[in-house]
């Protein structure tokens, strides 16, 4: 049936290679997909920096793609809906159902997670970073509604379905509460759209560069603090407080990847406050904090990744995308790219020159 080119990572720090591969014929239950857009994450690039990663890989797990080919047996999306080929849809592998982490009803610890799967056996095309994708028998298939754009469909599935399990862990947003998001990438401009449509009165997002910080703005953000302005936490927990006029934020969320960010959130947060915490995900290993803050001010601490997140996270955050979030998020996607220019992305995601870059692997 042809062959897809693919974006294979060989070895860290080594230029991703283009390569093609055949694509393999669509066994029953499996379904053909034609990619259409693909994030470039924070994972990949610092995959992509660490030593113990191994190639051939194909990245690429944040993903909207059409449906080119559905194997024997497949008739209906994740909402019994049908399916056909030419659809557009966001994906997951299907969980197994009695792993210990199905049981608990989080995400399954088993199941593929594409843009993860070596290929270096067939059927080679496991990653987003590639023109189709092959999903094994009884995948997760979820139908992006007719109306809604590309862009849209792939910002829900970029960090907004994790910050929704988050805010609904820790107890939600109450209406008119403020919120400090520290950290203005792409999980940070998440937490201020969920903020915003959960009924904050005010966000405010710390972080940097400027260019950011402007594009904050556009999508909703009340106030910002730029860290080149306020270099120290005193500085700008300071700032905080005299832009709140207050004890400090009712909610402060944690988006900045920062191990240092922690002390300082804990610090900000009004006495009784809640601290959700979603940046970080790379272990730095121990780090100082003052855990006398969380007794003392009675702080409701709480975390999210996506690995924990259900996927009715998914279909709730591809909804709210659609029909809530009023926003023009489609900003945040800066830069795109052909398959061929990925390395080009990469780098605009490293430099911070890039919100959101995308791969468009079909052109
Ligand atoms: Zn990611
Ligand atoms: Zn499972």
């Amino acid at each position: 049936m042809g062959t897809s080119k693919a974006a294979v990572f060989m070895e860290p720090l080594k230029p991703l290679e283009i390569q093609e591969f055949p694509i393999p014929e669509v066994e029953p239950g499996a379904v053909l997909v034609q990619m259409q857009m693909a994030a470039v994450c924070g994972s990949d690039v610092h995959k992509w920096h660490d030593s113990s990663a191994k190639g051939p890989m194909i990245f690429g797990h944040e993903n909207v793609g059409s449906v080119a080919q559905i194997g024997r047996g497949v008739v209906t999306d994740a909402l019994g809906r049908p399916l056909k080929e030419g659809d557009r849809v966001v994906f997951r592998a299907a969980p197994c159902g009695r792993c210990p982490s199905c049981t608990q009803g989080l995400t399954c610890s088993v199941n593929l997670l594409y843009g993860y799967i070596p290929s270096d056996k067939p059927p080679y095309i496991r990653g987003g970073f590639s023109q189709y994708i092959y999903l094994d028998p009884s995948p997760w298939v979820l139908k992006v509604p007719d109306e809604m754009s590309t862009e849209r469909a792939l910002l829900a599935v970029i960090g907004n379905h994790t910050t929704l399990l988050g805010l609904e862990k820790i107890g939600g947003i109450h209406t008119a509460d403020t919120v400090v998001v520290q950290g203005a990438g792409p999980i940070g401009m998440g937490g201020l759209v969920q903020s915003k449509i959960s009924g904050a009165s005010r966000v405010i997002v710390i972080g940097g560069p400027e260019s950011r910080l402007d594009l904050a703005k556009e999508i909703g953000a009340d106030d910002t603090v730029n860290i080149d302005d306020y270099p120290t936490p005193e500085a700008r927990i300071d700032r905080i407080r005299e832009l709140t006029g207050s004890i400090g934020p009712d909610m402060v969320i944690e988006c900045s990847g920062a191990p240092s960010a922690v002390q300082e959130g804990l610090e900000m947060v009004r006495p009784g406050g809640k601290y959700l915490v979603l940046g970080q995900a790379t272990d730095y290993g121990q780090q100082p904090i003052n855990p006398s803050l969380i007794t003392r001010k009675a702080i409701r601490v709480e975390g999210a990744i996506a690995g924990v997140a259900p996927y009715s996270y998914i279909v709730r955050s591809l909804e709210a995308m659609n029909s809530v979030v009023s926003y023009p998020v489609e900003k945040l996607i800066t830069h795109r790219y052909v398959l061929e220019d990925i390395n080009d992305a990469f780098k605009a995601h490293e430099s911070y020159e890039a919100m959101i870059p995308v791969v468009l692997p079909n052109g």
